[in-house]
């Protein structure tokens, strides 16, 4: 079984994202997608919240599963008896970062391997940082989001402005 762990924050997930999920899901047998827990980004959504739209927006695929982790992520994929850490590439800026992310689990897990899925060039620009600055000024995030997450971005930020005010 080819069993893929994709680790994030997905704060929130973007068509980038669902981009690299909807590919990996065609190419392994199992997909978990790992939610980051301690972020060091002090996150928009809460860790349930971020699971929950990750659910509701990959219930098309039935061999996708989501879960929460924090730790090592060797230790979760392990934990999972996945083999393979699947990661996105948008541009040379993500690929010092992710090389040495990949080299160093390498070491630390020799049984496990990272594969890269370079995005969709229709996606390349695209982050969850820029969706939610946007969103922040209220500004247009359709062209990015599943109508889900726009919707849920959009009580978010509204929730917040409540706060503010
Ligand atoms: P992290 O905090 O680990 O960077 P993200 O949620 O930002 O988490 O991204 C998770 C993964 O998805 C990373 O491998 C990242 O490179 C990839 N990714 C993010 N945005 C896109 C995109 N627009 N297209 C393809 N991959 C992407």
């Amino acid at each position: 079984m080819a069993i893929a762990v994709y680790p994030g924050s997905f704060d929130p997930v973007t068509l980038g994202h669902m981009d690299i999920i909807e590919r990996t899901a065609n190419m392994m047998d199992h997909v978990i997608i790992g939610v980051l827990k301690n972020n060091s980004k002090s996150p928009l959504f809460s860790v349930e919240e971020r699971v929950n739209m990750l659910k509701s927006v990959t219930a098309h695929l039935p061999n996708v599963e989501i879960q929460s982790f924090d730790g090592l992520l060797v230790d979760f994929t392990h934990q999972n008896h996945a083999n393979v850490i699947v990661r996105g590439l948008r541009a040379i800026t993500d690929f010092e970062f992710e090389l040495q992310l990949a080299q160093t689990n390498r070491v630390i897990a020799p049984d496990i391997d990272t594969i890269f899925l370079t995005t969709n060039l229709k996606y390349s620009y695209l982050s969850s940082s820029i969706v939610k600055e946007i969103a922040g000024y209220q500004g247009e995030i359709k062209e990015f989001l599943h109508p889900e997450i726009v919707k849920r971005v959009r009580e978010k930020m509204q929730e917040k402005m409540a706060q503010a005010n």
